[in-house]
Protein backbone atom coordinates (compact mmCIF):
# COMPACT_ATOMS: atom_id res chain seq x y z
CA UNK A 1 0.00 0.00 0.00
CA UNK A 2 1.73 2.99 -1.10
CA UNK A 3 1.47 6.09 1.00
CA UNK A 4 -1.27 8.94 0.22
CA UNK A 5 0.11 10.38 -2.89
CA UNK A 6 -0.90 13.73 -2.27
CA UNK A 7 0.51 14.04 0.91
CA UNK A 8 3.31 16.06 -0.07
CA UNK A 9 0.85 18.59 -1.96
CA UNK A 10 -1.84 18.93 0.87
CA UNK A 11 -2.69 22.70 1.76
CA UNK A 12 -0.68 24.22 4.45
CA UNK A 13 -1.46 22.92 8.29
CA UNK A 14 -2.56 26.57 8.68
CA UNK A 15 -5.20 26.70 6.24
CA UNK A 16 -6.45 23.02 7.48
CA UNK A 17 -5.84 24.08 10.85
CA UNK A 18 -8.62 27.22 10.26
CA UNK A 19 -10.92 24.91 8.09
CA UNK A 20 -11.49 22.67 11.22
CA UNK A 21 -11.73 25.67 13.44
CA UNK A 22 -13.90 27.80 11.48
CA UNK A 23 -15.95 24.89 10.19
CA UNK A 24 -15.47 21.83 12.10
CA UNK A 25 -18.99 19.90 11.40
CA UNK A 26 -17.44 20.19 7.80
CA UNK A 27 -14.57 18.45 8.59
CA UNK A 28 -16.75 15.55 10.38
CA UNK A 29 -15.11 12.22 10.04
CA UNK A 30 -16.69 9.06 11.87
CA UNK A 31 -15.18 7.12 13.94
CA UNK A 32 -13.59 3.79 12.80
CA UNK A 33 -11.75 0.85 13.22
CA UNK A 34 -7.81 0.82 12.65
CA UNK A 35 -7.19 -2.00 14.88
CA UNK A 36 -8.86 -4.54 17.87
CA UNK A 37 -9.66 -1.64 20.24
CA UNK A 38 -8.18 0.85 18.28
CA UNK A 39 -10.39 3.86 17.21
CA UNK A 40 -9.70 6.97 14.94
CA UNK A 41 -12.27 9.15 17.03
CA UNK A 42 -11.08 13.06 16.85
CA UNK A 43 -14.01 13.55 14.84
CA UNK A 44 -12.30 15.47 11.96
CA UNK A 45 -10.25 14.92 8.83
CA UNK A 46 -7.43 16.09 9.57
CA UNK A 47 -5.53 15.15 12.99
CA UNK A 48 -6.11 12.04 14.55
CA UNK A 49 -7.21 11.09 17.78
CA UNK A 50 -7.13 7.57 19.18
CA UNK A 51 -9.19 5.56 21.35
CA UNK A 52 -8.12 2.51 22.81
CA UNK A 53 -10.06 0.43 24.96
CA UNK A 54 -7.75 -1.38 27.41
CA UNK A 55 -10.38 -4.08 28.30
CA UNK A 56 -9.72 -1.84 31.62
CA UNK A 57 -10.91 1.67 30.55
CA UNK A 58 -9.87 3.78 28.15
CA UNK A 59 -6.83 5.43 26.90
CA UNK A 60 -6.84 8.54 24.38
CA UNK A 61 -3.93 9.35 22.34
CA UNK A 62 -4.38 13.31 21.07
CA UNK A 63 -7.40 15.36 21.89
CA UNK A 64 -7.40 17.50 18.54
CA UNK A 65 -8.63 21.23 18.36
CA UNK A 66 -10.84 22.49 21.29
CA UNK A 67 -12.56 24.07 18.65
CA UNK A 68 -13.13 20.28 17.46
CA UNK A 69 -14.03 18.49 20.69
CA UNK A 70 -17.23 17.94 20.75
CA UNK A 71 -16.65 15.69 17.00
CA UNK A 72 -14.17 13.72 19.60
CA UNK A 73 -17.23 13.32 21.94
CA UNK A 74 -19.65 12.65 19.51
CA UNK A 75 -17.01 9.86 18.11
CA UNK A 76 -16.60 8.45 21.16
CA UNK A 77 -20.22 8.06 22.03
CA UNK A 78 -21.08 6.64 18.25
CA UNK A 79 -18.65 3.59 19.41
CA UNK A 80 -20.87 3.15 22.34
CA UNK A 81 -18.17 4.02 25.06
CA UNK A 82 -18.21 6.45 27.29
CA UNK A 83 -16.21 9.52 26.69
CA UNK A 84 -16.15 9.12 31.34
CA UNK A 85 -14.11 6.23 31.29
CA UNK A 86 -10.85 7.54 29.82
CA UNK A 87 -8.28 7.24 32.39
CA UNK A 88 -4.76 8.70 30.70
CA UNK A 89 -4.60 11.10 28.10
CA UNK A 90 -1.41 10.84 26.09
CA UNK A 91 -0.07 13.73 24.25
CA UNK A 92 1.93 13.04 21.65
CA UNK A 93 3.74 16.89 21.27
CA UNK A 94 2.77 20.26 22.60
CA UNK A 95 1.22 21.95 19.72
CA UNK A 96 -2.17 23.26 19.66
CA UNK A 97 -3.82 20.61 16.90
CA UNK A 98 -3.08 17.92 19.54
CA UNK A 99 -3.26 19.73 22.80
CA UNK A 100 -6.24 22.32 22.26
CA UNK A 101 -8.58 19.55 23.75
CA UNK A 102 -6.97 18.84 26.40
CA UNK A 103 -8.03 20.91 29.60
CA UNK A 104 -11.62 20.74 28.88
CA UNK A 105 -10.91 16.99 28.18
CA UNK A 106 -9.02 16.17 31.80
CA UNK A 107 -11.55 18.33 33.40
CA UNK A 108 -14.64 16.03 31.73
CA UNK A 109 -12.74 12.96 32.63
CA UNK A 110 -10.67 13.70 35.08
CA UNK A 111 -8.21 11.62 33.49
CA UNK A 112 -5.04 11.27 33.77
CA UNK A 113 -2.27 13.84 31.44
CA UNK A 114 1.15 12.68 30.04
CA UNK A 115 3.39 15.22 28.37
CA UNK A 116 6.91 14.74 26.59
CA UNK A 117 9.38 16.58 29.58
CA UNK A 118 10.90 19.10 26.90
CA UNK A 119 7.77 20.43 25.73
CA UNK A 120 6.80 21.65 28.97
CA UNK A 121 9.33 24.77 27.39
CA UNK A 122 6.15 25.39 25.38
CA UNK A 123 3.24 25.25 28.04
CA UNK A 124 5.46 27.54 30.84
CA UNK A 125 7.60 30.22 28.66
CA UNK A 126 7.17 30.12 25.19
CA UNK A 127 2.99 29.90 23.95
CA UNK A 128 3.89 31.43 20.86
CA UNK A 129 5.46 28.38 20.01
CA UNK A 130 2.16 25.93 20.54
CA UNK A 131 1.13 27.38 17.06
CA UNK A 132 -2.42 28.82 15.84
CA UNK A 133 -1.36 32.58 16.26
CA UNK A 134 -2.93 32.91 19.26
CA UNK A 135 -6.32 32.31 17.19
CA UNK A 136 -7.72 29.66 18.91
CA UNK A 137 -8.39 28.26 22.47
CA UNK A 138 -5.66 26.79 24.54
CA UNK A 139 -6.91 26.19 28.13
CA UNK A 140 -4.11 26.26 30.43
CA UNK A 141 -3.28 22.69 31.79
CA UNK A 142 -0.34 20.94 33.45
CA UNK A 143 0.20 17.24 32.44
CA UNK A 144 0.05 14.79 35.73
CA UNK A 145 3.23 12.52 33.99
CA UNK A 146 6.24 13.14 32.06
CA UNK A 147 6.86 10.57 29.45
CA UNK A 148 9.43 8.37 31.00
CA UNK A 149 11.02 5.98 27.84
CA UNK A 150 11.88 3.18 30.79
CA UNK A 151 8.65 3.06 31.88
CA UNK A 152 6.20 1.78 30.07
CA UNK A 153 2.60 2.82 30.49
CA UNK A 154 -0.03 -0.10 31.38
CA UNK A 155 -3.64 -0.33 31.50
CA UNK A 156 -5.83 -3.25 31.24
CA UNK A 157 -4.48 -5.32 28.43
CA UNK A 158 -2.31 -2.82 26.96
CA UNK A 159 1.21 -1.80 27.82
CA UNK A 160 2.15 1.42 25.43
CA UNK A 161 6.01 1.47 25.01
CA UNK A 162 6.71 5.31 24.68
CA UNK A 163 10.49 6.70 22.87
CA UNK A 164 11.40 10.38 22.93
CA UNK A 165 11.29 11.55 18.90
CA UNK A 166 12.66 14.99 19.32
CA UNK A 167 12.69 17.23 16.33
CA UNK A 168 8.90 18.26 15.31
CA UNK A 169 9.24 19.76 19.12
CA UNK A 170 11.41 19.11 21.33
CA UNK A 171 8.99 16.83 23.86
CA UNK A 172 7.26 14.92 21.00
CA UNK A 173 7.04 11.29 22.14
CA UNK A 174 6.05 8.24 19.95
CA UNK A 175 4.22 5.22 20.60
CA UNK A 176 4.06 1.60 20.37
CA UNK A 177 2.00 -1.11 21.77
CA UNK A 178 0.51 -4.17 20.28
CA UNK A 179 -3.08 -5.74 20.26
CA UNK A 180 -4.32 -9.20 19.98
CA UNK A 181 -6.07 -10.13 16.34
CA UNK A 182 -8.53 -12.45 17.23
CA UNK A 183 -9.85 -13.11 14.20
CA UNK A 184 -6.23 -14.20 13.06
CA UNK A 185 -4.78 -15.30 16.07
CA UNK A 186 -1.77 -13.26 15.47
CA UNK A 187 -0.57 -10.13 17.37
CA UNK A 188 -0.42 -6.53 15.73
CA UNK A 189 1.97 -4.36 16.54
CA UNK A 190 0.63 -0.91 16.57
CA UNK A 191 2.39 2.52 16.36
CA UNK A 192 2.49 6.64 16.01
CA UNK A 193 5.31 8.49 15.06
CA UNK A 194 4.62 11.68 17.91
CA UNK A 195 5.32 14.01 14.86
CA UNK A 196 6.49 14.35 11.63
CA UNK A 197 5.85 17.94 10.27
CA UNK A 198 8.65 19.80 9.04
CA UNK A 199 8.63 22.88 10.39
CA UNK A 200 12.57 21.98 11.77
CA UNK A 201 13.18 23.25 7.73
CA UNK A 202 10.52 25.99 7.19
CA UNK A 203 12.34 29.36 6.75
CA UNK A 204 10.30 30.30 9.97
CA UNK A 205 12.31 27.79 12.01
CA UNK A 206 14.98 30.76 12.71
CA UNK A 207 12.34 33.00 14.62
CA UNK A 208 11.56 30.19 17.05
CA UNK A 209 15.05 30.02 18.64
CA UNK A 210 15.04 26.66 19.20
CA UNK A 211 18.32 25.08 18.62
CA UNK A 212 19.50 23.52 14.88
CA UNK A 213 20.34 20.07 16.68
CA UNK A 214 16.69 19.77 16.71
CA UNK A 215 17.37 18.49 13.01
CA UNK A 216 19.78 15.60 13.95
CA UNK A 217 17.76 14.58 16.97
CA UNK A 218 14.38 14.39 14.57
CA UNK A 219 16.75 12.59 11.73
CA UNK A 220 18.09 10.29 14.53
CA UNK A 221 14.41 9.97 15.86
CA UNK A 222 13.13 8.68 12.62
CA UNK A 223 16.36 5.92 11.89
CA UNK A 224 15.46 4.38 15.57
CA UNK A 225 11.51 3.84 14.73
CA UNK A 226 12.51 2.83 10.91
CA UNK A 227 14.02 -0.38 12.79
CA UNK A 228 10.50 -0.79 14.14
CA UNK A 229 8.80 -3.56 12.92
CA UNK A 230 5.04 -2.34 12.75
CA UNK A 231 2.00 -3.75 11.68
CA UNK A 232 -1.06 -1.14 11.84
CA UNK A 233 0.67 2.73 11.53
CA UNK A 234 -1.42 5.49 12.90
CA UNK A 235 -0.76 8.64 11.18
CA UNK A 236 -0.82 11.17 13.40
CA UNK A 237 -2.21 13.58 10.53
CA UNK A 238 -4.26 11.98 7.69
CA UNK A 239 -1.95 13.29 5.07
CA UNK A 240 0.70 11.32 6.41
CA UNK A 241 -0.71 8.04 5.13
CA UNK A 242 -3.92 7.81 3.51
CA UNK A 243 -6.40 6.15 5.71
CA UNK A 244 -9.18 7.52 5.05
CA UNK A 245 -10.12 6.20 1.76
CA UNK A 246 -9.79 2.91 3.31
CA UNK A 247 -12.58 3.23 5.80
CA UNK A 248 -15.10 1.62 3.25
CA UNK A 249 -12.76 -1.86 3.06
CA UNK A 250 -13.31 -2.29 7.13
CA UNK A 251 -15.17 -5.58 7.41
CA UNK A 252 -14.96 -8.14 10.50
CA UNK A 253 -12.54 -10.71 7.95
CA UNK A 254 -10.45 -7.76 6.89
CA UNK A 255 -8.44 -4.70 8.45
CA UNK A 256 -7.29 -2.76 5.40
CA UNK A 257 -4.70 -0.77 8.14
CA UNK A 258 -2.68 -4.10 8.39
CA UNK A 259 0.14 -2.95 6.03
CA UNK A 260 3.78 -3.93 7.62
CA UNK A 261 5.26 -2.08 4.73
CA UNK A 262 4.03 1.71 5.49
CA UNK A 263 5.78 2.19 8.49
CA UNK A 264 9.28 1.94 7.07
CA UNK A 265 8.06 3.91 4.13
CA UNK A 266 6.48 6.31 6.19
CA UNK A 267 9.93 6.92 8.06
CA UNK A 268 11.82 7.05 4.67
CA UNK A 269 9.78 9.36 2.58
CA UNK A 270 10.27 11.87 6.27
CA UNK A 271 13.90 10.86 6.13
CA UNK A 272 14.72 11.56 2.32
CA UNK A 273 12.84 14.44 2.27
CA UNK A 274 14.49 16.47 5.40
CA UNK A 275 17.95 15.15 4.11
CA UNK A 276 17.00 16.71 0.64
CA UNK A 277 15.93 20.13 2.33
CA UNK A 278 19.27 20.42 4.82
CA UNK A 279 21.05 19.73 1.97
CA UNK A 280 19.73 22.35 -0.33
CA UNK A 281 20.52 24.46 2.75
CA UNK A 282 17.16 26.09 3.33
ZN1 LIG B 1 2.77 19.51 15.45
Amino acid sequence: MPLNSTSQKSPPAFLLMEECCRSPWKTWQRPFRMAPGVYYVSGNNWVASYLLDTGDGLMLIDTGMHETLYLLIESVRLLGYDIRDIRKILLTHAHIDHIGGARALKELTGAKLYLGERDLLFLHERRDLIGGEGKYTCGLFEPDELYNDDRPICQGNLTIHTTATPGHTPGCTSFRFSVQDEVHGRRLVCAIHGGLGLNITNSDFERTGLPHSLRDEFIAGLEKLDRWHVDVTLPSHTNQYGILPLVDQISEEYNPFYEPGVWHELMNERLERVRKIIKAGI
